[in-house]
């Protein structure tokens, strides 16, 4: 998608930093953290949110949890644990439409399910 935000970062055509990559999959430092540790994990296949995958695409999200935990450990939360969010359409606060796990930690998180 020409216009997404995810879909230009993949590319290299608005800056992030960049904690991960592999062929399927990019993470980065949200630019607003909401934690000391706050990684948004996208697969570089534009899907617009959770709600709108084909079921086709569930092994890659599948592989997508499995990357999403594997590179909060390599952030160090292996131990203190992490919370993993995907906000979906526009009652959860979804702002950027391009499926997206939110990796928060660093700190304890006792603010509910915010
Ligand atoms: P959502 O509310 O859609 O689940 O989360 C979108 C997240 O993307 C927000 O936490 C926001 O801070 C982050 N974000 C939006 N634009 C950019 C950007 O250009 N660069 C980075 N690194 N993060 C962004
Ligand atoms: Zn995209």
């Amino acid at each position: 998608m020409s216009d997404c935000i995810f879909c230009k970062i993949i590319k290299g055509e608005i800056p992030s930093t960049k904690i991960y990559e592999d062929d399927e999959f990019f993470a980065f430092k949200d630019l607003n953290p909401q934690a000391p540790i706050h990684t948004l994990v996208v697969p570089k296949k534009h899907i617009t949110s959770l709600m709108d995958m084909e079921e086709a695409d569930a092994p890659l999200m599948g592989r997508l949890l499995y990357r999403a935990q594997e590179i909060a450990k390599l952030q160090g939360l292996g131990e203190g644990g992490a919370r993993f969010v995907f906000n979906c359409k526009g009652d959860a606060g979804q702002t950027v439409w391009h499926i997206h796990c939110h990796i928060l930690g660093g700190k304890r998180l006792d603010d509910g399910f915010g």
